[in-house]
């Protein structure tokens, strides 16, 4: 396993740590401030400034990209929404090439319309098709133009809403349906089909180190870290900063690492009530602290 103890080039910043900051030319000006190698930016942030100005700040800060955020939320009642979804995904796999990212995150989504608080449909089954289906053809363009997918298991609470993909084993069973392994492996290169370990979704699951081992060097695409704090106080938006909570962050990267993986650990901490309240200085001083003390 690597130590992290001597300095944070294995740091990532995942850009929606930084929320309360402002926009992303200022997110990116902090993390080179700090001395950051890498960043995961969300789709919105990239916009809010425009990809050009967003290219050129990443090209001109030297910073590489763990994981582009997000594609997904494959679901939908009809065909005109299906292919809507389609559409957008493509445009993701696209942002995500133009900014030479690692992997492209797919948040799978789940029920059509949940999101909004308005499920028009309780067919779970249905869902897991539709994100099947949809990571199928994704994947299609996505292997064409030379940028993997990343599925990302999301805790089963939020089943109903933002992912019916709620374990490694569930993400991993779609990964060989989908994209079967070649009988001959491994260069060590990346499987075009992989999944994305966030310990804030993962970390209770009975059979996460045997997962993990099963995903192997070639779909580990990318690992997530934060805390989970006890009480949590909000379901979406009071993620802890890693050493704050329960979760043995150490042991599975442990896991992740004795399966091959070399990548970045990426800091991704939504936090409405605390760490977005924060001066950026302060967020990354302490992410930079804790990458080298408890994960
Ligand atoms: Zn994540």
């Amino acid at each position: 396993m690597r130590d992290f103890s001597a300095d944070h080039r294995w740091l990532s910043i995942n850009t929606a740590t930084l929320r309360g900051a402002g926009p992303l030319d200022r997110i990116l000006d902090a993390c080179a401030r700090h001395g950051i190698r890498a960043i995961s930016p969300w789709r919105d942030q990239v916009a809010a400034i425009g990809m050009k100005k967003c290219a050129a700040l990443v090209k001109s800060h030297g910073l590489a990209l763990s994981g582009y955020c997000r594609g997904g939320m494959f679901p939908a009642m009809d065909a005109a929404g299906l292919r809507l979804a389609l559409d957008d995904n493509r445009r993701a796999v696209d942002e995500a090439k133009m900014l030479d990212a690692t992997c492209l995150v797919l948040v799978v989504g789940s029920l059509p319309g949940a999101l909004a608080g308005k499920p028009q449909s309780n067919d779970l089954f249905a869902a897991r098709r539709d994100v099947h289906d949809g990571i199928a053809a994704t994947l299609e363009y996505a292997k064409s133009v030379g940028m993997p997918l990343a599925i990302e298991p999301l805790h089963p609470m939020y089943a109903a809403d933002r992912a019916c993909v709620n374990t490694i084993e569930q993400a991993l069973e779609l990964c060989d349906a989908i994209d079967p392994r070649p009988a001959s492996t491994s260069n060590g290169a990346l499987a075009p089909l992989g999944v994305a370990v966030d310990v804030y979704h993962i970390w209770w699951d009975p059979k996460l180190e045997a997962q993990i081992a099963r995903a192997g060097r070639d779909r580990l695409l990318a690992f997530h870290v934060c805390d989970w704090l006890v009480p949590t106080k909000d379901l979406l938006n009071d993620r802890g900063m890693m050493g704050d909570g329960v979760i043995e962050i150490p042991r599975i990267r442990g896991w992740v690492e004795a399966a091959g993986f070399a990548g970045y650990s990426e800091v991704e901490i939504f936090s409405t009530q605390d760490w977005w309240k924060r001066p950026e200085d302060e967020v990354l001083a302490t992410c930079i602290a804790r990458h080298r003390t408890v994960v």
